[in-house]
């Protein structure tokens, strides 16, 4: 059940809309499915309205494959800024730069495409779930191969118990939801 506290009825109602599916996709693992969330549109719009509002100054978005490509696009629109995908080997077809990273079981690797990001400028990363950190961390390698001088990150929901912001801690970690 995720923590309703402080948050305001939309807020709350979006939380609501949060559904857990034990043992996806592994034994073990409780996934946190936002696409109920996603799905209603006061739910979804106040997502992104409190993302926008945390958001540290930045001058482009850039959102995690495949899920944060929602968020990171709706957040990059309020913002009044661009969005770049940091993708998934073999979708781009001109790739500035690579990381390659350990994942709880496994490996995976994300790519900058070439030409979206100019040398010091102002990123935030932006994700729909915060677990362990290895891809938030991975992003933020990749940017800053890039050249670009993140400003921070924001995730809709981050599942506190997993740390994974300690993997980041010298960045400005934003979540909306906590559980
Ligand atoms: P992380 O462990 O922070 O590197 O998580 C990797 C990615 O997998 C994140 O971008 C999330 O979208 C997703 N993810 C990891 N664990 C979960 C979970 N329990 N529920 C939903 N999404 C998850």
């Amino acid at each position: 059940m995720l923590e309703y506290g402080e948050l305001a009825a939309p807020l709350k109602r979006a939380a609501s809309l949060v559904r857990d599916v034990p043992d996806y996709p592994r034994p073990g693992i409780l996934f946190r499915d936002l696409t109920p969330l996603m799905a209603d549109a006061e739910a979804f719009a106040a997502i992104v309205d409190k993302m926008a509002e945390k958001a540290p100054k930045a001058e482009l978005v850039a959102g995690i494959e495949s899920r944060g490509f929602l968020f990171a696009a709706a957040v990059a629109a309020r913002l009044g800024v661009g969005v770049v995908p940091l993708r998934k080997p073999g979708k781009l077809p001109r790739v500035a730069h690579s990381v390659h990273f350990a994942l709880e079981y496994g490996f995976d690797s994300l790519e900058l495409p070439d030409g979206c990001v100019r040398s010091l400028e102002r990123v935030v990363v932006v994700d729909d779930v915060l677990a362990t950190g290895g891809t938030l961390k991975a992003a933020c390698e990749l940017l800053h191969k890039g050249g670009a001088l993140i400003t921070g990150a924001l995730v809709a929901l981050e599942l506190v118990g997993l740390r994974g912001r300690d993997r980041v801690a010298h960045h400005d970690v934003q979540a909306v939801l906590t559980v």
